[in-house]
C-alpha cells in the first residue's frame, strides 16, 4: 500500500487525445473529527474524537476498527450509548502487526438508515514498532499513520474517508503531514476534504517547507536540507507528471504533499494528497534522474491508481498500473530507448511465476508478488497498449478511474464495452495463464 507526480506532455496530451475529467468529489464520506496529543519523547499519545458515518456497509452486522495495542481505551461508543465491544487483541492485517481489532455489533433493533457517530477516547504509549514498519514515534521524528494505526482504521469496509484533527505537542516541535495545515495558538490543524485512505501526521524540530504553484494547485515539499537547485528541479519533475497524468487518465484537483521521511527504514508511500519518501540522496539526484522519476512518478500515479483492496490479488489494478504509468512517463521525458530498457529489464527473471489471476497475495514470498505486480503486470498491459493503441489505452484508464474500478471482473467488462469483448477475452486469458 504503499501510492502521485511536465513541458512536452501538453503536446503529448493534444496528440494522444487523452480526455480530461473531475473525478474526485467529496460528499457522503465517513468524516473523523479528532484532538490528538503527542510526547514523542515518552511515545505516548491521547486521542478523542467522533467518527460520523452516513450509512453502515450493506449487511454488516458488527463494524471493526484497527487500533494501535498498546493504548488503554476510555471510550468506544455507537452514538453516545455504551456498546458491547470485542478486542482481538491481535491483528488479522499483516501490513498492520501493531494493531487489534476492535468490533461492536449493532443492535437488533439499530436503526440503519440514520447517521451513525461513533464516539472513541484512548491514549497510551505505542507499542513498539518493527523497524521495517513506515511510521515512527520518538523524539527526532515522529510520523503517525495507519501502519501503527492511531485512529480508528476501517479501510476496507468504510473505503475513503475526510478528516480534522487538531494536534498539539510541544512547542519545540513543528507539526505537519499530508493534507491542509493551519495553525492557531498552540494547535494545528490538519484536515482533508478531500476523501483519503490515511490521516498522516509529523512532528519534527527542524523541517523546512519549500511551497510552488502546480497549475491551480500548489506543492508542498517537506524536507530537512535540501538545496534550492534541488527543490526546483524535484517540483519540476513532479509538476510535470501531475499534468501529464491529469491529461491521460483524467484531471483531479488536490494540493499535493511530498514529506521526505527522516527514517531510514520502512520506504516510502503515496497517499490521496501526498507521497512520502525515503531514501532522497541530493547528491545523486541528478545523476540518477532516470531511477527517482521514474520512483516520483510511480507513487504519483497512486493518486489515480488505488481503489483495488491491497490485500486480495486485485491489487494489480493498483500496482501494475501505477507502474506502467510510471513507464508511459519515464518515455515522455527520456525517450522510447529507455522505456525499451525498461520493458528489457521487466521480461527478465519472469519465468516460473505464478499468473496474476487468483495471485495469493498474503502467501506468497514478497519477491514473486512483487516480480508479478510490478513486472508481469506493466508488461500485459505493454502488450494492451501495444495492440489497442495509446488513445484507446487512456480512453479505458480514464473509464477506470470514472468508474471507480477496483475488480478484474469491472476491468474486463469495461475493457470489453470501450474496445471489444475479444480483446476482454484475450487479456483475460493472459491473466489467467501468463
Ligand atoms: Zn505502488
Amino acid at each position: 500500500m504503499k501510492k502521485i507526480i511536465i513541458q512536452l506532455f501538453f503536446v503529448a496530451l493534444i496528440i494522444s487525445g487523452c480526455q480530461s475529467e473531475k473525478t474526485i468529489q467529496s460528499s457522503q464520506y465517513p468524516h473523523y473529527e479528532i484532538e490528538l496529543a503527542v510526547d514523542p519523547q515518552k511515545e505516548y499519545i491521547a486521542v478523542k474524537g467522533t467518527l460520523t458515518l452516513n450509512s453502515i456497509p450493506e449487511n454488516a452486522d458488527s463494524l471493526g476498527f484497527y487500533i494501535d495495542k498498546g493504548v488503554d481505551l476510555k471510550q468506544f461508543t455507537l452514538n453516545k450509548k455504551q456498546t458491547a465491544i470485542i478486542d482481538t487483541a491481535s491483528s488479522d492485517n499483516r501490513f498492520l502487526p501493531n494493531a487489534r481489532k476492535l468490533y461492536f455489533k449493532f443492535p437488533k433493533d439499530f436503526d440503519r438508515s440514520a447517521p451513525l457517530a461513533i464516539q472513541f477516547a484512548y491514549e497510551g504509549k505505542l507499542s513498539e514498532i518493527p523497524k521495517q514498519a513506515a511510521n515512527r514515534i520518538g523524539e527526532k521524528w515522529t510520523e503517525l499513520g495507519l501502519y501503527i494505526p492511531w485512529f480508528p482504521f476501517n479501510y476496507e469496509e468504510l473505503g475513503s474517508f475526510t478528516y480534522s484533527i487538531n494536534v498539539t505537542a510541544n512547542q519545540k516541535y513543528t507539526v505537519f503531514g499530508i493534507g491542509n495545515i493551519t495553525h492557531e495558538n498552540d494547535v494545528t490543524n490538519l484536515s482533508s476534504a478531500i476523501p483519503t485512505n490515511d490521516i498522516v501526521v509529523c512532528l519534527s524540530e527542524d523541517i523546512q517547507v519549500f511551497e510552488t504553484e502546480m497549475g491551480n494547485n500548489r506543492l508542498k515539499i517537506f524536507h530537512k536540507n535540501f538545496p534550492d537547485t534541488l527543490l526546483n528541479k524535484m517540483s519540476g519533475e513532479v509538476t510535470q507528471m501531475f499534468n501529464r497524468f491529469n491529461s491521460w487518465f483524467g484531471a483531479i484537483d488536490m494540493d499535493i504533499s511530498i514529506i521526505e521521511t527522516q527514517r531510514i527504514q520502512g520506504g516510502g508511500y503515496a497517499r490521496i494528497g501526498g507521497l512520502v519518501l525515503s531514501g532522497i540522496n541530493p547528491a545523486k539526484f541528478d545523476k540518477q534522474i532516470v531511477y527517482y522519476h521514474q520512483f516520483f512518478a510511480h507513487e504519483l500515479a497512486h493518486l489515480w491508481w488505488h481503489k483495488a483492496s491491497a490485500t486480495t490479488w486485485h491489487d494489480w489494478l493498483n500496482e501494475s498500473f501505477a507502474e506502467y504509468s510510471s513507464l508511459m512517463s519515464l518515455k515522455e521525458t527520456f525517450g522510447q530507448d529507455t522505456f525499451d530498457l525498461y520493458i528489457a529489464h521487466k521480461k527478465k527473471e519472469l519465468e516460473g511465476t505464478p499468473p496474476i489471476w487468483e495471485l495469493d497475495r498474503n502467501n506468497v514470498e514478497y519477491e514473486i508478488a512483487y516480480q508479478v505486480l510490478y513486472n508481469k503486470g506493466p508488461l500485459l498491459l505493454y502488450e494492451l497498449e501495444s495492440k489497442i493503441g495509446n488513445n484507446k489505452f487512456c480512453l479505458l484508464c480514464n473509464s477506470m478511474i470514472r468508474n471507480e474500478t477496483n475488480t478484474t471482473e469491472d476491468f474486463l467488462k469495461l475493457l470489453a464495452q470501450e474496445v471489444n469483448p475479444e480483446t476482454a477475452s484475450w487479456f483475460e486469458e493472459m491473466l489467467r495463464t501468463r
